[in-house]
């Protein structure tokens, strides 16, 4: 897509540093990583987020992503990984092309990625039951 920051670096327009390629997916380093490694995997193909996803792209994204992961882990001697992908904007989803983060995690490392809420409202069984319900 034209306009799109992610196509462009795939393209080789925009500089990026490239880990990784194969027909399907792209990686290159996060500029503003959150530890050392912080990778983005995304497909070639200009996808916006995961609800238009088509099955081909997703397995070969998370397909690379594992790959990336193993690769982290021998390489950087990471001790843990943290997957993570945005869609919209209310999300956190800054670019519209599709990627998942792969945030390695190291011993006495200082990122902290919390899961705080206040949030205590959900009745499990009435969400439960509007999720299964047929229609
Ligand atoms: P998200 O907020 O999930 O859309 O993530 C977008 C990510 O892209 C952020 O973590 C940015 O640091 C990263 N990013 C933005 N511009 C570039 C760039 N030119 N090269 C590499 N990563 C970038
Ligand atoms: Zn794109």
């Amino acid at each position: 897509m034209e306009n799109c920051l992610f196509c462009k670096i795939i393209k080789g327009e925009v500089p990026g540093h490239k880990i990784y390629e194969d027909e399907n997916t792209f990686v290159f380093l996060d500029i503003n990583p959150w530890s050392r490694g912080h990778c983005l995997v995304l497909p070639k193909k200009h996808i916006r987020n995961i609800l238009e996803a088509d099955a081909e792209s997703l397995m070969a994204l998370i397909l690379t992503a594992q790959k990336i992961s193993v690769l982290i882990k021998n390489k950087l001697g990471a001790e843990g990984i943290n997957v993570l992908q945005n869609n919209s904007r209310l999300a956190g989803q800054m670019v519209d092309h599709i990627h998942f983060h792969i945030i390695p995690r190291y011993k006495n490392g200082s990122l902290q990625i919390s899961h705080k809420t206040d949030y205590k409202g959900d009745d499990l069984e009435e969400t439960q039951k509007l999720l299964t319900e047929i229609g």
